[in-house]
């Protein structure tokens, strides 16, 4: 209950909210190399001024998030940032 309590206030101050969404997880119908990484950048950007960036990446690793950009990092980012902290 604590925790989800928390979690609720970080993402209350996501700057991921609302229309700029399309950015953070590639859309169903697929994309190309190009644009996927258009899109990434593009995620990373707004991650760079977020306010909620670090609770942000914790909870992605916390979960193993295997989709989207969290914390400003892509999936493999984080699966690299996870198996460097086991090491
Ligand atoms: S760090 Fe990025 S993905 Fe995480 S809440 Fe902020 S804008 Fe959204």
């Amino acid at each position: 209950m604590a925790t989800s309590m928390i979690e609720q206030t970080w993402q209350r101050d996501a700057d991921c909210r609302g229309a700029q969404r399309e950015y953070f997880f590639p859309p169903a119908a697929g994309e190309r190399r190009d644009q996927r990484e258009r899109r990434e950048q593009r995620a990373k950007a707004v991650c760079a001024e977020c306010p909620v960036r670090a609770p942000c990446l914790d909870y992605a690793l916390a979960r193993n998030e295997t989709h989207g950009i969290w914390g400003g990092r892509t999936e493999l980012e984080r699966q690299r940032l996870a198996a460097a902290a086991t090491r």
